[in-house]
Order: C-alpha cells, then structure tokens, then sequence
C-alpha cells in the first residue's frame, strides 16, 4: 500500500473520517517521507491529525511535546479512545508511575507519549529517549518557542538540544496557529528544523458565525444574559479584558439564574483547574474568563465565543474566537464593542513597557506595531464588508507578504451568508469627502508623514511639529476643519484597512498609498463607515432591560444564521437523545463528553439513524475503535427511539 493510501486508511480506521482537511494529507506525506514539517492551521483546523496519523503508522513511538500539563489526561484519553495507545508522563505522577510509562513506551507498548518540554531535561528522560527507538517528535503550540509570541515558555528553548542530542534524528512536526512571519523563523530556528516542509493553511473558518455589536457598556451584561438564555444547552466561553471583569460579570450572571464561572490568571490554581475541568465536562455550560483561558483547550463543541470588550489584535481575536466550533458545526463568535473600548486599549498600549529594559526608541517600535496592530482590531469593528473576507485578507495579506503567496483560501465573494454585515442592516456615514481629503493630503506630502499629521493639516492645525512642511501652502490645508479629529482618524484607519492606503513598517508609520489608491480620485468613488450598532442588537436589549431580566429576551443578534443544517423535528429530538446518553457515558466514564463523541458526529447520527454495525460506521467521526466501545448503546438508543416513533 502507497503512503497515501495508508494514510488515508488510517484515517477511517482511526477517526470515522472519509478524507483529509485542507493541509493535512501533504503533512501526513510528509512526515511519512521522514521530512521535517511547520504546520500553520487554526485553531480547529485539525493539526492532532497530522501527527497521529504518521504515529500510528510508523514502527517507533512518537514524542508530542505539549506546554500544557491539565490537558495532557484529555489529550491522551481521546487518543486512547480512537484506539491509539497513548499515555503522557508529567509532574503529576509519582516517580514509579513515570517509570511505568516510559518502560511501556521503551517496550513499544505505546505509540504516543505526551511530554511537557520540562521533562526533556531531566536524566531520566534522556536516559530513555537514548535508547529507545523515536520515530517522530510533534511539537505542539510551537510558537511557545519565540518571544515575539504571546505564549513563550522558556523551557521550550531546549527543545532542539534535546533533539541535538539524540542518537538518531527523527523528523519533527512542529505545529501552530501562530501566523506571523516572525515567530515562524524562529520555530524554524530554534527548534532546528531542517528545511521543513512548511504547510500554511487558509484561515477562513465557514462554520463560524461572526457578529459584531456596538453596545453601550452598561447594556452589555444584559446582552451576554440573554443570549446565554436563548443557548441554555450550549457550551461557550464570554472572554474579558480584565480579571475583575470575569468574577463580576460570572457573579451577575449566577445571579440571574445561569451557571457561569470565572477564570483567570489570579485565581488559585486548584479552583482554576475546576473551572476548566466542569467546562470541558460540561458541567458549567458558560466561562467567563481572560484571556488566560484557552490555549490547547481541546473542548470541540463551543458553540459561543461572546468578546465582552475588544481585544488588543485580530491575531489574538481570532485566536480566542477560534475556540469556537473545532468540530465544524455552527458556532457564532460575538464581539461587542463600543468606543470606550478603543480609548481603554489605547490608554493600555502607551501605558504598557514604560519599565521594560528597553530603549526608549526601542519601545516607541513597539509601541507603534502594537498601535498598528489595534489599528486592525479597530477596522473589523467599524468595517462594512465581509467580516469573513477581512479576516482572510488581514491574514492573507501577512502570508502572502511572509511566504511568497501562500494559500489564502477561504475569500468569499459577495454575501457570505455567515456574518453580521452581510446579514444585517446598519446605518452608514457617507465619508467619500474625508476619505478623498485624505488621499488628496497624503499626496500632497508625498508620502511622507504619518497619520497624526495627516490629520492636523486636514485640520489646519497651527502645531510647530508641523512647522517644517510649511502646511499652510498645501491646498488640503484646512481642508477639514469643520470635520471632527476622530472621524478623519476612523477613515484614515478605515481606508489602510481597506487598501486605499498603507501605514509603512518601519521606525515610523508613514502613510503612504495603497494598492487601491487610484479608486479614490476616480469620478465614481463612494466611501462609506459604519455609524451605529445594528439594530435589532438593541432593540433586543432594550427589550430584555425593559423585562428586568434576560429571561424570556427574544435573542439579541440571533435569528438562524446558518441555511447549511436545518434538523428536522425528528433529528433534533433524537440528537437530544444521543447527548443526554453521551453525558451518561462520560460520567461513567470519568471523562469529557466530547471524547466520546463530537456535537458533530452526534448529528450525523441522528439523521442516518444507524442500527447496525455497517451503518455505525458510516456516521461521520466514528472509527472501528469506538464502534467497539460505544456502539452497541447508541444503537440501543436509536432503535428505542425508532420504536416510539411508529408505535
Ligand atoms: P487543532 O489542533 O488544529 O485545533 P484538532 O486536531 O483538535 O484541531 O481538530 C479539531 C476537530 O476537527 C477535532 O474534533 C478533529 O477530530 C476534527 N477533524 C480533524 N481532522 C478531520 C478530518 N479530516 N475530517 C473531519 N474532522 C476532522
């Protein structure tokens, strides 16, 4: 049999899954071919895949190095459960369990063993990983490796040691959802990749629902609350900019009734470690956390990510809003925003590194990527296109700069039917005249001073910085004066976002013309920025404040987003069915409901109806391992289920 149809076999085998997702097969081959591999694919996109298949397939035992110890026992427990012997060695154990595991693994009992990369160094490790055969090494979250990302872990810096210092060198996988062109060479560098297949997938998520709502913050828990009532059997996290913001905001939702639980940084870990372990079992449907909350989280069925303030980038907005709908079914990602928000995040970002042992030159560089980067943040917010399409421009822009236009699939044209501005109506300012100002002004700088400037010559400012450009000679001069200073600010952010301009990398943002430059001086420009929240987002809300409650609300920002599923009576009633038993095996079990089988998987079950074996195995995610372990009750269930319908 070829590689690939080995792979491929694998898959069904192993998962229940008739073909590979974008990326996967090629990282597969890849590995299997013994070459080294940088995976780049969102959250969700399926990069345990890529490395447990090769795993499965190759003759040795395959080392996933992985930062987060609490989710090591899930990890292993759904890889165990596709019948892939699994086990992972961490400070969590004593020392005779450690050395039982490694002597299985040694004896090749095991085929993945899960390491935090602190182990590595230890003697006793070396010992082992010297003298047993390793056929592979899977670094996961490898951004954790660079300190331009937000997650660096020291530790992780002795990985390519370790792997230095193995007697034989086997391929390494190292995987991320990290997309910058920075922290990538750095992977590639500090973990010792030798010319690595890199593998940079499209970043667009379909089955995400985006929604972005302007709302005073006095409106927002009520919104968050009834949205939590219309979803009461959903799962999903409402993140928050600050610690206290958690606890308040859980203590008001417990208190209209709901079961919500905060999580953060400051928290003790044993009650951190609660709160993660009743999400993650379905215990407490809704968290309300920072973003502490998160990374490696391998709960596939989060139906909600409700941003309760704006994040600092659409790096690190995607990232969390990410967490929703690994599985593929219909999530919906929520940002409530509101210009208090944005003044907040500015405040923070020139508040923040005064007492870094930088240069002050070299945090002004900081400072000004960081304000760039919000720049992006802020544009998603106020945009009137496609939410999905500025997400994959905002990426695809970066690879395609990064890596000589890499895949940047996932562009939709005209209605994408899966975000709130192509679904919903808002009122628009007609700004055609600033955005021509301002095109007309940077021209006649010739390029060559940045945004604030800009803006104070539109103003006719009489600042002395401006002195040197003898301002009052350039017709833009004045121009605006009548305009308000954060209007000509919104656009001029708006038309960098949208390509009409470019804000230069550098020590200095120049702002200079964009690629779609030209459109603004062509007779039949038109340019438009969003002015207010929708409005069925707060007619909703008012409506659930008049209430008293968010009891009974009419669904702010609901309404049925998605055309792609529509459950019969039927279906619904029978996948309710199938959950209520998947929970009941879990407890037995002691383990994440997910783990046995996904939101997805469970749906597909509910429309083919399968009693018996062959047709078990048909259902999506559903592998021979699991036929074995759960079959027989789900087909007990749906034969039941069957039978009270045609008596
Ligand atoms: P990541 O690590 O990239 O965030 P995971 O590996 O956890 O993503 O995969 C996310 C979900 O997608 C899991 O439920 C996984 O089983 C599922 N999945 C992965 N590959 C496939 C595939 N080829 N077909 C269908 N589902 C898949």
């Amino acid at each position: 049999m070829t590689a690939q149809n080995a792979a491929l076999a694998a898959l069904r085998q192993y998962y229940g899954y008739d073909s590979f997702r974008p990326g996967q097969q090629g990282i597969v081959e890849a590995l299997l071919a013994g070459r080294d591999v940088l995976g780049v694919m969102p959250t969700g996109a399926g990069k345990s895949v890529c490395y447990q298949i090769p795993a499965a397939l190759l003759p040795g035992v395959t080392l996933v190095i992985s930062p987060l110890i609490s989710l090591m026992r899930d990890q292993v427990d759904a890889v165990n459960d596709i019948g892939l012997p699994a086990a992972f060695v961490n400070t969590t154990q004593d020392m005779d369990e450690q050395a039982m595991v490694l002597a299985q693994a040694a004896a090749g009992q095991i085929k993945l063993l899960y390491v935090a990369p602190e182990r590595l160094e230890t003697s006793r490790f070396r010992d082992f990983a010297a003298r047993t055969p390793i056929s592979l090494i899977a670094v996961d979250e490898a951004h954790c490796v660079s300190q331009w990302g937000q997650d660096f872990r020291s530790s992780y810096l002795g990985i390519g040691e370790f792997i230095a210092g193995l007697p034989q060198r086997p391929p390494i996988g190292a995987f991320t959802a990290t997309a910058t062109e920075r922290v990538r060479q750095d992977i590639i560098g500090l973990l010792g990749l030798c010319d690595p297949a890199i593998t940079v997938t499209g970043f667009d998520r379909p089955n995400l629902y985006f929604d972005v709502v302007k709302l005073e913050t006095k409106y927002k828990v009520a919104w968050v609350a009834s949205y939590i009532a219309e979803h009461a059997d959903e799962s999903g996290i409402v993140y928050c900019a600050t610690r206290k913001n958690t606890e308040d905001i859980a203590a008001t939702l417990n208190d209209m009734g709901h079961t919500a639980v905060a999580y953060h940084g400051g928290m003790n870990a044993d009650v951190r470690e609660k709160a993660q372990r009743d999400f993650i079992t379905d215990k407490v449907p809704v968290v309300v956390a920072t973003n502490a909350f998160g990374m490696g989280i391998d709960k596939s069925d989060v139906r909600f990510v409700i941003h309760y303030n704006m994040p600092e980038s659409i790096e690190a907005y995607y990232q969390e809003a990410g967490r929703a709908g690994r599985d593929g079914e219909p999530s919906r990602c929520t940002l409530l925003w509101n210009e208090s928000d944005i003044v907040t995040r500015r405040r923070l970002l020139d508040s923040d590194y005064e007492n870094d042992r930088m240069t002050p030159e070299q945090q002004e560089i900081v400072r000004q990527s960081k304000r760039r980067l919000l720049d992006g943040m802020i544009g998603y917010c106020r945009t009137t296109d496609c939410l999905h399409r500025y997400m994959t421009r905002y990426f695809g822009q970066e690879l395609a700069a990064a890596a000589g236009g890499t895949d940047t699939a996932g562009e939709v044209n005209g209605k994408c039917g899966a975000c709130s501005n192509c679904e919903s109506t808002f009122a628009t300012t007609d700004v055609t005249q600033v955005a021509r100002a301002i095109s007309r002004c940077v021209h006649d700088v010739n390029q060559r001073v940045g945004s604030g400037k800009i803006v104070k010559i539109l103003r006719g400012s009489q600042a002395q910085d401006l002195a040197w450009l003898n301002p009052e000679q350039l017709p833009t001069f004045g121009m605006l004066k009548d305009v308000n200073t954060a209007l000509i600010r919104d656009v001029l952010n708006q038309m960098a976002t949208d390509g009409y301009l470019s804000i230069a990398e550098g020590r200095l943002p120049i702002v200079q013309f964009g690629v779609r430059a030209a459109e603004t001086v062509a007779p039949g420009f038109h340019y438009e920025i969003k002015k207010v929240e929708r409005k069925s987002a707060s007619r909703a809300v008012q409506r659930d404040m008049r209430a008293g409650g968010a009891t009974g609300a009419e669904a702010a920002g609901s309404g049925a987003p998605f055309s792609s599923y529509v459950p019969d009576d039927d279906a619904e009633a029978l996948f309710q069915k199938l959950r209520e038993l998947r929970r009941t095996i879990a407890q037995e079990i002691g383990k994440p409901p997910y783990i046995v089988f996904s939101d997805k998987t469970l749906r597909d079950m509910a429309v083919i109806r399968p009693v018996t074996n062959a047709q078990f195995l048909a259902v999506n995610g559903v592998g021979e391992h699991k036929l074995e372990l759960y079959g027989k009750c789900f087909m007990e269930a749906v034969a039941a289920f069957n039978a009270g319908k045609t008596q």
